[in-house]
């Protein structure tokens, strides 16, 4: 298998950014390097963490999948799109009075970083906010219809664009699928945050900078499977970015041209090879 980069220059790395999924694990197999990946990379004062487009779940839930995998977590470990979705919120429609369509955990994180959050339809209403929404009803959808459609120029956040989410059994619609249901109704598409954009990396960044000043894009590398989310999400962040081929994308694509990333590599695993020489 052809790989790409100086593997050499991830000694020099300090946050390594993980996909989940394709990335670490393959559905609930956990690759045979995953554990002590991480433990080299904490070993050697180098820190991680697990970054994911998923809006639906608290970060509890997956630090219990990380712990039936056998890997120890908490949640200053992630970096999510609900996280990245408030931040974004709150600097770019501060103090505005926003309808929410998501699950409880994601309301209930929105509201705990100052957003706005309105569970009903009112005319007071300033933008309108969707998550991928396992608690989906009817009634929010005829809500985001109603306020897309009567006041027209409000803004329209997404979560993530992803259009499926993958399951024990094969796949469930995600939030980018609910919100072609709505574009279908309204003809409005939202502004989405999440994987591919920028938001994740640099809120990973500011946080991890905190407690190692050495942490900034040029030591940062996001390390993934999929090109146009998680590749293309450090491209925007301008960190370094990793593809691994051990996921959804094959070697052919990999090297089709469509996106610049400073490494190809067979799997994460190729990481902690590097790691470990001295
Ligand atoms: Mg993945």
């Amino acid at each position: 298998m052809r790989e790409k980069g100086d593997f050499q220059n991830i000694k020099d790395i300090r946050l390594f950014l993980f996909d989940m999924d394709g990335t670490l694990y393959l559905g609930y197999d956990l690759f045979g390097f995953a554990k002590e990946l991480l433990q080299t990379i904490k070993a050697q004062g180098k820190k991680y963490l697990f970054m994911t487009n998923n809006s639906s779940k608290s970060v509890s839930a997956y630090v219990e999948k990380l712990a039936k995998l056998g890997i120890k977590s908490d949640e200053n470990d992630f970096i999510t799109s609900s996280q990245a979705t408030a931040l974004y919120l709150n600097n770019n429609l501060p103090d505005k009075k926003l309808y929410v369509a998501g699950t409880k955990s994601f309301k209930d994180e929105l509201r705990a970083s100052g957003v706005n959050v309105y569970e009903d339809y009112s005319d007071e209403i300033e933008g309108v906010v969707m998550g991928f929404d396992t608690e989906l009803t009817f009634k929010k959808l005829d809500d985001v219809s109603k306020l897309l459609t009567l006041k027209k120029d409000i803004p329209f956040i997404a979560a993530n664009p992803d259009f499926v989410c993958p399951t024990e059994y094969g796949y469930v619609p995600d939030c980018g699928s609910v919100c072609g249901m709505i574009f279908n109704a309204t003809g409005r598409k939202p502004f989405y945050i999440g994987k591919p954009r920028p938001e994740m990396p640099l809120l990973a960044i500011e946080k991890m900078r905190k407690t190692d000043p050495s942490i900034d894009k040029n030591t940062t590398l996001v390390v993934g499977d999929r090109m146009y989310t998680d590749i293309a999400c450090g491209i925007n962040a301008k960190t370094k970015t990793m593809l691994v081929l051990s996921g959804e994308t094959t070697e052919e694509q990999a090297y089709g041209g469509e996106y610049e990333m400073d490494y190809i590599a067979r799997d994460a695993g190729r990481i902690l090879e590097i790691l470990k020489q001295n």
